[in-house]
């Protein structure tokens, strides 16, 4: 891996690149991978690459109907594994939720190595591909019975549209991370995290350390009055903000 000095003003955005590279050598991430990645950087620097108001309020209502889940599931595809596998770990733990590997560019071999990079960070992982949500024509259709198949609410960061759409079919709440507030996937999804998934996951697990101890009831409150529109629209907003300060500096 290129060392990264700690210094570097893109540090951060940096050592992701590297860790996504890695992921593609290792065989874990699709070269397709590196392109959806760009496409969420793009998004990120418009937002000034930090977790704004609008998306704390989605990531506290994702964590409030995540603990109120039957059968809460994370799913897992190659991009979502190198870049925050402690996480994942910390976050099933905090939610009780299973994590199951899904993705859209399907081998068997693929998803056995996704799920032995992810064990190595102590996450307990579902990938038995034996079951298949109808409805679905890409091989995001293949599911774990155990999982995505019998989940009513799923976690599913940069997702893609169609099967967003499909899991809801399925009766499925979905959350959704995705740094483009205009995608398929943002618009489908029940709740949106607009931030990128590195910053996102984290303030997650400790939001779900303090409220798993609250209410049902004050947990059912925060879902219910959502919104999650209003929350696409703030994020629009926001970049347009964001952007018109830029320029009126420049
Ligand atoms: P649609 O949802 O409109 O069908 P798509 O799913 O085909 O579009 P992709 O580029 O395949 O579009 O999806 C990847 C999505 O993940 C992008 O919208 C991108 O903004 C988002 N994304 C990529 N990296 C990150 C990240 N680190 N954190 C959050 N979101 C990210
Ligand atoms: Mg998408």
């Amino acid at each position: 891996m290129t060392e990264i000095p700690k210094t570097h003003p893109r540090y951060l955005s940096l050592t992701m690149r590297e860790r996504l590279v890695e992921g593609v050598k290792l065989g874990v991430t699709a070269m397709q991978g590196l392109i959806a990645h760009g496409r969420g950087e793009a998004f990120d620097y418009i937002l000034g690459e930090k977790t704004r108001d609008f998306a704390i309020k989605a990531e506290r209502a994702a964590v409030a109907m995540m603990l109120l889940a039957r059968h809460p599931v994370i799913s897992v595809n190659g991009n979502v594994a190198v870049l925050v596998p402690e996480d994942i770990a910390r976050l099933s733990k905090a939610v009780g939720a299973r994590v199951e590997v899904n993705v859209f560019h399907y081998t068997p071999e693929r998803v056995e190595r996704i799920k032995k990079y992810l064990e190595q960070f102590d996450v307990e992982v579902l990938a038995a591909c034996d079951a298949v949500l109808e409805g679905l024509e890409s091989a995001r259709r293949i599911v774990d019975s155990r999982g995505i198949l019998i989940a009513d609410v799923v976690l599913v960061p940069l997702e893609d549209g169609d099967r967003c759409e499909i899991l809801k079919k399925h009766g499925k709440k979905v959350i959704a991370i995705d740094l483009n507030p205009l995608s398929r996937t943002s618009r489908m999804a029940d709740v949106t995290i607009v931030d990128n998934i590195v910053r996102a996951i984290p303030r997650m697990v400790e939001m779900a350390d303090e409220m798993k101890n609250w209410g049902m009831k004050r947990l059912e409150e925060i879902v219910a009055e959502y919104d999650n529109s209003e929350v696409l629209a703030e994020a629009v907003r926001e970049i347009k903000r964001y952007l018109e300060k830029v320029a009126d500096e420049l």
